[in-house]
């Protein structure tokens, strides 16, 4: 069953290894295990960890794109309602994951992203950045003036913004200020498992009463505090609680897959879900918690699809 993955530091990956004379990267690293795994859809993150500047993550976007076109034999780019029709490629969203490269003059960046290509993006990752703070930092320190100037202009443009690893008070200061449906691309649920990074059940109500989407997270220590319960079938568990609580039309996948990446993550994954290829474990764990196939295949694919259809332009 095909499945649509809205986090995956692809971005990232492509321009790094680009950095360190590769090529082919996608070929290399991604198109395989993307194929075997049926996922036919991705957002290729663009990760800024709080170091970088703008022109770098200029540089990584501009690459990111270019990556993309170069295997337009496999992938389509999503920058519009109209490049989701039809499914003969697997179509391939470019999001930004932290906009520590953003100190000024906001508005013509985010402007200068749009037009490269992104679609979704979050304002930061885990650090403390000119425009919020992310889960480690202070939860009672919100936007800054230059955030919430982003929230707006994203909302404007037709930028999904992507609320994973904001800390709690910025969390609340983007549903209060987004006039548009906001989306968590990779956080599972913190009453299942209690760390900082899943969604406390008012954040997961408050996303879903917006319209927004939550993407079930593969990292293990997003899914179960004892490792041998870090499993596909447990991931699936996530979904349940996020669809009982808030409707199944809210639930869907960002499995944060980090296999590709320089580093060895391996251990960090579900011992199921280690990569692309292993993705059909969560449908497995969903029909053994009861769930039919059209349900199913509103998680793996349709919610991300049809929110999209919804959000984006044109
Ligand atoms: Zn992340």
């Amino acid at each position: 069953m095909k499945i649509f993955d809205m986090h995956a530091d692809m971005g990232t990956n492509f321009y790094e290894r680009k950095l360190a004379g590769e090529k082919e990267i996608f070929k290399k690293y991604n198109k395989e295990n993307l194929l075997k795994g049926d996922v036919k859809g991705i957002f290729t993150a663009c990760f800024f960890e709080g170091k970088e500047d703008w022109s770098y993550m200029q540089e990584m976007i501009k690459y990111c794109n270019e990556e993309i076109l170069s295997n337009n034999d496999t992938l389509r780019q999503i920058k519009s309602k109209e490049d989701l029709i039809g499914d003969d490629k697997t179509l391939a969203l470019i999001s930004v994951e932290g906009m520590c490269g953003i100190k000024e003059d906001v508005e013509n960046k985010i402007a200068w992203m749009y037009e490269n290509g992104v679609r979704v993006a979050s304002l930061v990752w885990n650090e403390s950045n000119a425009l919020a703070n992310g889960w480690k930092q202070d939860p009672l320190r919100g936007l800054s003036e230059d955030g919430f100037k982003v929230v707006k202009k994203m909302n404007e443009l037709g930028m999904i913004i992507d609320v994973s690893h904001i800390n709690e008070k910025g969390f609340w200061d983007v549903i209060s200020t987004s006039s548009k449906p906001i989306i968590a691309t990779h956080s599972n649920a913190r009453r299942l498992c209690n760390h900082d990074r899943n969604l406390t059940d008012q954040q997961i109500k408050a996303i879903a009463d917006k319209g927004g989407i939550i993407g079930l997270n593969a990292c293990g220590d997003f899914v179960n505090e004892d490792r041998n319960k870090q499993s596909a079938f447990e991931l699936a568990k996530h979904g349940k609680y996020i669809a009982d609580l808030v409707g199944i039309e809210h639930v869907a996948c960002g499995f944060d897959y980090m296999d590709f990446l320089i580093g060895d993550y391996d251990d960090d994954m579900c011992y199921d879900m280690k990569n692309a290829s292993y993705s059909q474990n969560l449908i497995e764990g969903f029909k053994e918690l009861g769930f039919n196939d059209e349900d199913i295949r509103k998680i793996t694919f349709d919610n991300v699809y049809n929110f999209l259809m919804k959000e984006l332009l044109l």
